[in-house]
């Protein structure tokens, strides 16, 4: 499926700026909350005012959202700030009553996107409607599902389209509470390189201090623009309190990320980039001729191995082989990790080589 220059055209039809901020508090609590934290977003970089009106739980129990009643207080944000407004809907209900109250963009949440039955319902629902949609990743790092989600809305006419990188659930997320994956963010581009990118560093940081980090990590690999969680009162949000900044903090953040540019035609910038290019297009080379070579290697011992009638996997062995290229590796800067995880994927090609014989 095609997805065109049409699907950034509404970015500057909105006059919404590079890089588009969103910024706002996780949950609509009160109409003061909303409207103290938007006129305190007005003074700073934010194009888009966003806040959940529904909020999906993981479990029952928590703050649920305000429901409906939430939509005029954003309505009044639009008014009195003349930022454009965002809320998340879940199900064709949710699309009604967002489309009744007007609201300028509507976003997928990743609970959602998981759930080609809602995601479809909300596209039938939104059948003929020219707003902006925004769909989440998957909660599960899982591109297929997420480019899914895109293709259900494109399917139904939905032309304005944009993506949000919220990060994704995993056994151990480490210090993120949703693991970042850049690679998948970077694929979904592939496919669709006109589509928006927007970074939503609340969900993947969980927490304040690591938002302008992982912020600069989405504008170096070209992202598009932020979803920045940010309250009046963040200790005291009823949801998602520990991963929201104040207005205040989120313009100190829009300050100091260092926009870069997406490539430069200086000459010698030019002429110094192809030579780099040149020589990681020998080196690249040069390692499929070591692992074809090495791969026949492996081919030899299978054979070998067959003849003499002995087991392929020798586990003494690989843990030894493993243990000495980590080593040399480290000696050489690379990271244990890495090393490890290209001689798992060779391992496991020369035993099926081997199996071959
Ligand atoms: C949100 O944006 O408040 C939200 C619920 O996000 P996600 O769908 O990414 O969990
Ligand atoms: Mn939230």
């Amino acid at each position: 499926m095609e997805i065109t220059k049409q699907n950034r055209k509404w970015l500057d039809n909105m006059g919404l700026d590079h890089p588009i901020v969103i910024a706002g508090p996780c949950s609509a609590e009160t109409e003061e909350q909303v409207l103290k934290t938007a006129h305190l977003l007005k003074e700073t970089d934010t194009n888009v005012f966003r806040a959940g009106i529904w909020k999906p739980r993981t479990r029952p129990g928590g703050f649920e959202g305000v429901g409906a009643v939430g939509l005029p207080w954003l309505q009044r944000v639009r008014e009195e700030t003349g930022m454009k407004i965002t809320t998340e809907v879940g199900n064709a209900n949710h699309v009604e009553l967002a489309l009744k109250a007007d609201v300028d963009i509507l976003w997928i949440g990743a609970r959602t996107t998981v759930n080609p039955f809602a995601v479809q319902e909300i596209a039938d629902a939104l059948k003929g409607v020219d707003k902006p949609v925004l769909v989440k990743n998957p909660v599960n790092p899982d591109l297929p599902l997420w480019l899914g989600g895109v293709e259900r809305f494109k399917a139904n006419g939905i032309d304005q389209l944009g993506v949000i990188h919220r990060g994704f659930s995993a056994y151990n997320t480490g210090h993120y509470r949703n693991k970042p994956k850049w690679h998948i963010a970077i694929e979904l581009k592939k496919e669709f390189p006109d589509l928006p990118l927007i970074l939503d560093p609340s969900h993947i940081c969980g927490r304040r201090d690591t938002i302008l980090d992982v912020s600069q990590t989405a504008l170096d690999l070209n992202f598009d623009g932020f979803m920045i969680e940010t309250h009046i009162d963040p200790d005291n949000a009823w949801s998602d309190a520990a991963q929201q900044i104040t207005p205040a903090q989120l313009d100190q953040i829009t300050q100091d990320l260092k926009i870069r540019q997406k490539s430069s035609d200086k000459e010698s910038f030019q002429s110094k980039l192809n030579l780099y290019r040149k020589e990681l297009d020998l080196i690249d080379n040069n390692i499929i001729d070591i692992l074809s070579d090495r791969m026949g290697v492996a081919e030899n011992i299978g054979k070998l191995k067959h003849k003499e009638n002995v087991a392929i996997l020798q586990s003494g062995r690989w843990s030894d082989i493993l243990k000495a290229m980590i080593e040399t590796g480290q000696s050489k800067g690379l990271s244990k990790e890495f090393v490890e995880e290209v001689f798992k994927a060779i391992h496991v090609e020369s035993i099926n080589i081997q199996h071959k014989v």
